[in-house]
């Protein structure tokens, strides 16, 4: 297996592979050979290692012939190290593991050989074995968290099942790879199968298990026309399926994608250690040359002196921190991926641990963005005129006010009306021509700029204003609902610290009253235009600020914040991009659960650094003043890496 970190030769595979899921599977299957290789390898050489023992306490050989006995093993497991230590001698990067590892054994080879010595030969191949077995270990860790964070997340489709109707109408099945698939195809998907590809039902209803994308253990019922996600695992009915995006853009590919990238974005911690790495281990180097050198100057036996500087250079590998520091964040980000939290990086994990402000936006994430029509208040013409005006103005709108009018009118896209010139105004609304009349429909920030004499009402909810050639024609009133665990979520902050909870929206005093009220935000801001929210934003910044947004007209504000927090609508495209953090299931209270998540990987990270830096530098210590032994220095080195990696995979469970 070949490993390569920017320090020691032991690079985290997921920083590299990947870019293809063929190659994945290549990559894989290609690893389980070299493992088991390996492990055959290590029998072999243990088995040989115990001969050479006892044919060195049987026989009196001389030390060469001795050397000669134990080369056997010391070659067999040791060969690579080796070939690998060259390698880096000629290319002028010298301080790599394996050279670490190759100039101790081959000391420890000659020590024997030096007049009054003990010979150390066992020694030499016993640290060559050990070596190796930790990296057989950290290869299967690795693999294994690699593999769990794929497997915990469970939403890979292995193929789809292709439905075309042949010359006769009958109809076919065929199965296919998911990326053999394309836009437009019908595919079918039946009980306990997994949704292999995005589309729209056209035929049948079920009800899907969407745990491995959100979490959330209740299954979502589903009937014709509403949208399937890929990953979700179809529970009761034979659906039929229209997919609307091919396989490299699904929302399978691209959650599997933001994991497996997230590596690329290193925290604070890892880059700490590669600096570190860097500087500590030539010191290391230089400290064994010196220990070696100078207590024999001063007259110390050369022989004893020796072989505590080679005890040196085998602690000073400093594996346990390069694998297990980016290990203990992958398997962070893979734990939250599990409970639907999408983590792009690392670094952002940091960020969350010291998030001390949360910024909400109010539609769509802390209210579920599904607005009712509760009132119709039309000045010159009727209730009916007036919802057809304003379904036709929101025809192509986006925006759950959008949503919520055009269900009031229901007809609107059978009658023939056309809609032209449609502008639509960020925190306002829309003006679009309807017939040969324009129509703005929006808040009284948009009547005020076309000159329109709007008057208030006396309902509560959001007001819609509507205006007909810049005159005046009435308003719609709609309510929103707040979700369920809104609450929670901001006492759940509040528990973990978050003193400043805000909340910004484009909305009326009164409703934004009525929600910060009923959830116990610390405060808020009403009627904001998207830029205003920005300067809010920027004017709360400094003491880690994370923004709570549903990626609808708030993106240039999740991009300003020091974290951006997506309400990901099972897979909204606008928002999976422009955060830094995607709830699947628009939970707000999942944000708490983000943060604590963070924290406690940071903390597995830290004990990880203090635990390596901890042991090594004891038995440096121990090794100096020629109380630790080889084999010590073995385990300190192997049996760290073993304990790091243990203690981050941790990070992996809830
Ligand atoms: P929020 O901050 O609550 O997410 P927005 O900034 O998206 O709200 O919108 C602010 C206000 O602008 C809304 O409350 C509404 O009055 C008006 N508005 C925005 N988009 C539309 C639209 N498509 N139709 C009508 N009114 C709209
Ligand atoms: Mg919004």
């Amino acid at each position: 297996m070949e490993k390569n970190c920017d320090y020691c030769g032991v690079h985290a595979h997921h920083d590299e592979h990947h870019e293809h899921e063929h190659h994945h599977e290549h990559e894989h299957h290609h690893e389980e050979h070299n493992t088991r290789e390996q492990l055959r390898l290590i029998i072999i050489t243990a088995v040989l290692l115990v001969g050479a023992v006892i044919v060195e306490h049987q026989m009196a050989l001389p030390t060469w012939q001795l050397l000669l006995v134990y080369l056997i093993p010391y070659l067999i497991i040791g060969h690579d190290t080796l070939k690998e230590a060259a390698e880096g001698l000629l290319e002028g990067e010298p301080f790599n593991e394996h050279f670490l590892m190759s100039i101790a054994t081959i000391g420890a080879l000659c020590i024997g050989f030096l007049p009054g010595a003990e010979t150390q030969f066992p020694e030499a191949v016993f640290v060559m074995l050990f070596f190796q077995v930790g990296e057989l270990f950290e290869g299967y860790a690795e693999g294994k968290s690699r593999d769990s964070i794929a497997h915990l997340m469970e939403i890979k489709p292995d193929y789809a099942t292709l439905w075309s109707k042949d010359e006769g109408g009958r109809s076919k099945e065929m199965t296919v790879a998911p990326d053999e698939v394309k836009v437009g195809d019908t595919i079918i998907i039946k009980p306990g199968e997994r949704v292999p590809l995005d589309g729209v039902i056209i035929d049948g209803a079920s009800a899907l298990n969407t745990v491995a994308l959100t979490g959330e253990s209740l299954p979502r019922d589903v009937a014709e026309d509403d949208e399937v996600i890929s990953g979700c695992v179809n529970l009761s009915g034979v659906l039929r399926v229209r997919v609307t995006k091919p396989y490299g853009e699904s929302t399978v590919s691209k959650i599997i994608k933001l994991v497996e990238d997230a590596g690329e974005h290193k925290s604070q911690s890892e880059t700490f250690i590669t600096r570190f790495a860097r500087i500590y281990t030539p010191i290391v180097v230089f400290a064994a040359i010196a220990l070696a050198v100078v207590p024999t100057l001063l007259g110390g036996a050369f022989s004893t002196w020796l072989y505590r500087a080679l005890m040196f250079l085998v602690v000073s590998c400093p594996c346990a921190l390069v694998i297990s520091v980016p290990l203990t964040f992958f398997g962070g980000i893979g734990g939250a991926s599990r409970r639907g939290i999408l983590i792009k990086g690392a670094n952002y994990m940091d960020v969350l641990a010291k998030v001390r402000t949360v910024v909400f936006d109010k539609t769509g994430t802390l209210t579920h963005g599904k607005f009712a029509v509760t009132a119709v208040h039309p000045d010159a013409i009727d209730d009916h005129q007036l919802l057809h005006l304003a379904a036709h103005v929101e025809h192509f709108s986006t925006h759950p006010i959008g949503a919520a009018l055009r269900d009031a009118f229901p007809d609107e896209a059978t009658d023939g009306c056309e809609v032209s010139d449609v502008r639509e105004m960020a925190g306002q609304g829309i003006i679009a021509k309807v017939g040969d009349r324009e129509v703005a429909v929006g808040n009284t920030k948009l009547m005020d700029a076309i000159g329109a004499k709007w008057h208030d009402c006396h309902h509560t909810g959001t007001i819609i204003h509507v205006a007909i050639n810049g005159t005046y024609a009435g308003h719609i009133v709609i309510n929103d609902q707040i979700k369920a665990d809104s609450a929670e979520a901001i006492a759940a902050l509040h528990a973990l610290g978050v003193n400043r909870t805000v909340m910004l929206t484009g909305d009326r005093q009164e409703v934004a009253d009525n929600v910060a009220k009923q959830l116990g935000l610390t405060e808020y801001h009403a009627e904001l235009m998207p830029a205003d929210k920005v300067a809010h934003v920027e004017q709360l910044m400094g003491d880690g600020l994370a923004f709570v947004g549903d990626g609808i007209n708030d993106a240039p504000v999740l991009a300003r914040a020091d974290i951006g927090i997506a309400m990901g609508g099972l897979g909204s495209d606008a928002a999976i991009e422009a955060a830094d953090v995607v709830l699947m299931d628009d939970k707000p209270s999942k944000i708490a659960t983000a943060i604590r998540i963070a924290r406690r990987t940071l903390a597995i990270a830290r004990q990880n650094v203090w635990l390596a830096i901890g042991i090594k530098l004891a038995v440096l210590v121990l090794a100096a003043f020629g109380v630790a032994t080889m084999w010590m220095a073995v385990f300190a080195d192997v049996g760290v890496t073993v304990l790091a990696v243990l203690n981050a995979m941790r990070t992996l469970r809830a």
